[in-house]
């Protein structure tokens, strides 16, 4: 198992995510939400992700049925990491957040439809 570092930009929200088999589940969402943020996720179960800095720094927010949770930074805006609607047992998480992750360098990231299948 390997854990890695993600950061908002302003440095206020850091995380840590337990990887057991690199970066599972990598993908865009199509949903009005996630179109708008751009961001390419992955996802972990709940037990493997950890706020370790600025928990008092995230806002929460919520849409639509208000089970999804989508955490951003309140100082400099950036999305961290979301509680999944569809599987509320996991987090996706934004991997541009992640120390040493090129997201132009993973290529093509195929679209989850969250749209129509409620995936965030
Ligand atoms: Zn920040």
């Amino acid at each position: 198992m390997r854990t890695v570092i993600g950061t908002c930009h302003c440095g206020a929200v850091e995380f840590e995510v337990d990887l057991i088999d690199g970066f599972e589940d990598i993908r865009r969402c199509n949903c009005s939400l996630c179109s708008r943020k751009g961001a390419v996720m992955a996802g972990v179960p709940l037990d493997r992700l950890r706020v370790t800095r600025g928990a008092d720094s995230l806002s929460l927010y919520q849409w639509n049925t208000r089970i999804a949770k989508h955490w951003f930074c309140s100082v400099c805006g950036i999305y961290t990491h979301h509680q999944r609607r569809s599987a509320p047992d996991e987090y996706g998480f934004n991997l541009a957040c992640i120390e040493g992750v090129d997201v132009a360098a993973l290529g093509e990231i195929g679209y989850g439809n969250g749209a129509a299948q409620s995936l965030v």
